[in-house]
């Protein structure tokens, strides 16, 4: 699978209730030790495919009489920069880059490079907990759109996987469960009421249950915290690494044609612009450069602005987005358990927090690292019977330390709704989202830089809005016009010349 989750730390011989979540088990989903170096330094290990290049070019090198290891190894460079050139170059293979990827190549004739850091998944997408949900989500807002339309076109690619014979459980760990916004005391349910109607009239459907009736559908669920909840039938779940694992399998079928290369190792170091017409043509990696005919298009999450930042100071052109890194944390928990769940749950204090943090962005009033940590209850099952528990959200900066403090909050929110976990086992999964200051994400074109295009600052919604983005960027490269609903992701007006 080349999806991976990286690294086992440790193994757990404590359950979450105790203090002792040091001997938890962690699976990282972000691999970076900092933000990206962009100062142009060498990795050792070159990718698989440029080494197969060279394998190719050194005889040839050798046949003009380059017989030095360090001539022959800079020459190379030169022949391989030549030789890699695609019609669009995606920076980030996580979920928005790859989605990006696969609909360009499955809609277009255009080819593609895809080129990451590390490896697919290295980032937020492998911590992702998987829900394709609108029960969170406010009518009317910027997201609301692109997320019912990216909603729509997970379904359709399921169903095209279907009509190729595939099992969407197990090759996308897609479950129809619906999802379930659980409120705890009496004016949370009055305010879910109000909720449901919202969704109802912009066409979700919905339904408002009794606590007698959660109870009854959601044994797991304590009868005490519940003071009703609302059930959105539509709602859906998918594994996220398997998905990355669909998605990576159907663009590697155009790899023998010559449409797809994948750069994994590869981290960016230099976008390339032409000195005469200030486009966009390339990018360069440790290993050399790889140049575009259309468009370079920047999926690189939380480390966007990191990129952008170096590339704007040299050019001196406005290009950063205001996007930083909000650490979360997940909680496995492996299955045989006996936490019983038909739907997906969250708790409605998830919408406190999420809606709080991103008005404070739109007012302008930047969230910091003191803006503390916030936790709140979201459980669901994967495919194979674990148990995930969400989340916590907090901003610091880059850091992937798993926090004994914050697992230890989550599985006491998590208790109080779901008894049963209390004395489990499990591993924490670390992700960094890509949080926009203003909410939104940024997907679109850089004005002053032709060929140049954002995909980012998706935050905790990323795996929903995937392949939506993905539309709207190749779109936008074949200057197809976009609906105008979704304006208002354009860049412009949005970067600012360097991070503060
Ligand atoms: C705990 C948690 C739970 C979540 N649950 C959900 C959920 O249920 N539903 C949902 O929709 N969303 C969820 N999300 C959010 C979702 O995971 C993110 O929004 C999404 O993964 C962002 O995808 P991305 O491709 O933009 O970024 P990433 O997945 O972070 O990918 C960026 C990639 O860029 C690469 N990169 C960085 N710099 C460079 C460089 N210079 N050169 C080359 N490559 C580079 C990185 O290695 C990385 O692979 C969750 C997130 C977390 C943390």
């Amino acid at each position: 699978m080349e999806c991976v989750m990286n690294s086992t730390i440790a193994a757990v011989n404590q359950g979450f209730g105790s203090r002792a979540n040091k001997a938890f088990s962690v699976e990282r989903s972000l691999f970076h030790p900092a933000p990206p170096v962009f100062n142009g330094r060498e990795i050792r290990i070159p990718c698989k495919e440029l080494r197969g290049i060279a394998r190719v070019l050194v005889p040839k090198l050798q046949r003009r009489g380059i017989t030095s290891r360090r001539t022959r190894r800079r020459s190379t460079r030169a022949s391989i920069a030549a030789a890699l050139e695609y019609d669009v170059v995606i920076v980030g293979a996580g979920v928005v880059g790859t989605a990006t990827a696969h609909h360009i190549l499955t809609t277009t004739t255009l080819s593609v490079a895809l080129i990451d850091a590390k490896l697919p998944c290295s980032g937020a997408t492998g911590a992702g907990q998987g829900y394709i949900w609108m029960a969170h989500r406010k009518p009317g807002t910027a997201g609301w759109a692109l997320a019912k339309h990216g909603k729509s076109l997970w379904e359709t690619f399921a169903q095209e996987l279907q009509e190729n014979g595939e099992n969407v459980l197990t090759s996308l760990g897609l479950r129809h469960t619906g999802s379930l916004l659980v409120a705890s005391t009496d004016d949370q349910t009055r305010s879910l009421r109000n909720w449901i109607q919202d969704l109802l009239q912009a066409g979700i459907p919905s339904t408002y249950w009794t606590p007698e009736e959660v109870v009854h559908k959601e044994p797991s669920l304590a009868s005490g915290c519940v003071a009703g909840a609302a059930y959105f039938h539509e709602d859906f779940q998918i594994d996220a690494a398997l998905t990355m694992d669909a998605l990576l399998k159907k663009v590697r079928e155009y790899e023998a044609g010559g449409r797809y290369k994948e750069l994994f190792y590869s981290p960016v170091q230099q976008l390339l612009r032409s000195p005469a017409e200030g486009r966009i043509v390339g990018v360069e990696i440790p290993a050399g450069k790889v140049f575009s005919r259309s468009a370079v298009v920047i999926a690189t999450g939380a480390w966007s602005s990191g990129l952008m930042n170096n590339v704007s100071s040299q050019w001196g052109i406005p290009l950063v987005p205001l996007v930083k890194p909000r650490k979360g944390h997940l909680l496995v928990i492996e299955g045989p358990h006996n936490i019983q769940l038909t739907s997906g749950i969250m708790e409605v204090d998830y919408l406190a927090n999420y809606y709080k943090t991103r008005s404070q962005g739109r007012e302008g009033a930047k969230p910091t690292e003191q803006s503390g940590v916030s936790v709140s209850m979201t459980a669901t099952l994967d495919p194979n019977g674990n148990l995930l528990l969400g989340s916590s959200r907090e901003f610091a900066g880059f850091n992937v330390d798993v926090e004994d403090e914050v697992i230890e909050r989550m599985v006491e929110r998590a208790a109080r709704f779901l008894p049963g976990v209390k004395n489990m086992k499990g591993k924490a999964r670390i992700g960094l989202r890509p949080y926009s200051s203003d909410g939104r994400p940024l997907i679109g074109p850089v004005e002053d830089v032709p060929g140049l295009i954002l995909a980012t600052g998706h935050e905790g919604s990323g795996l929903c809005l995937a392949l939506a983005t993905a539309e709207l960027v190749a779109n936008m490269i074949q200057e197809v016009e976009n609906p105008a609903e979704f304006l208002s992701f354009l860049p412009c007006g949005r970067l600012v010349s360097a991070l503060a």
